[in-house]
């Protein structure tokens, strides 16, 4: 069985994470969503929800094949205790390209050469979606219905009105 780690923050899963994450799950039988949580980092949902968030919005053919982790420490480490190699990314637009070519050199280094990344395309709608983006966008009460899925719509605008009370 052939097992991909598809690691990210997701604050929140976008349309262009779920996108990802559907496709892999053509190359690879199980997807394991590990959602990294950095203790100096303040996000706008907390690790529960955010996990609670990716499996509300992914149907259930592809829920079947994909687990969640979370981990706080370094990525190699996480894949070493799993036994697998393989890192899945989505690659948007050039900008993404710099950081994300330094994040699997190094990734392969620290695993000895282990560790290999496989990039997909994002696709064409949602090559300048992020969850960053989506965030800018719902504190200023704008729609983005285009951007995330329909169960999580609501849920993310009463935490936008929450952080601005
Ligand atoms: P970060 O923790 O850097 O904010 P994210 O959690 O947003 O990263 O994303 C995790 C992975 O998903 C990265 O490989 C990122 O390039 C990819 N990704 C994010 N948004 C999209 C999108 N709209 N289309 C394709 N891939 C995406």
């Amino acid at each position: 069985m052939r097992v991909g780690i598809y690691a990210g923050s997701f604050d929140p899963i976008t349309k262009g994470h779920q996108d990802i994450i559907r496709r892999a799950l053509k190359i690879v039988d199980k997807l394991i969503v590990l959602v990294v949580n950095n203790p100096s980092k303040k996000y706008w949902f907390n690790i529960e929800e955010r996990e609670a968030m990716i499996l509300e919005s992914m149907e259930s053919q592809y829920r079947e094949k994909i687990e969640i982790h979370r981990y706080e420490g370094l990525l190699v480490d996480f894949m070493r205790e799993k036994g697998v190699n393989l890192l899945i990314r989505g690659l948007r637009a050039v900008s993404d390209y710099e950081y994300e070519m330094g994040y699997a050199f190094t990734n392969k280094e620290l695993s000895q050469g282990k560790a290999e990344t496989i990039f997909i395309p994002a696709s064409r709608e949602y090559m300048y979606l992020s969850s960053s983006g989506v965030r800018e966008i719902a504190i200023n009460q704008g729609d983005i219905s285009a951007y995330v899925d329909k169960a999580l719509e609501e849920k993310i605008k009463l935490r936008a009105k929450e952080l601005v009370k």
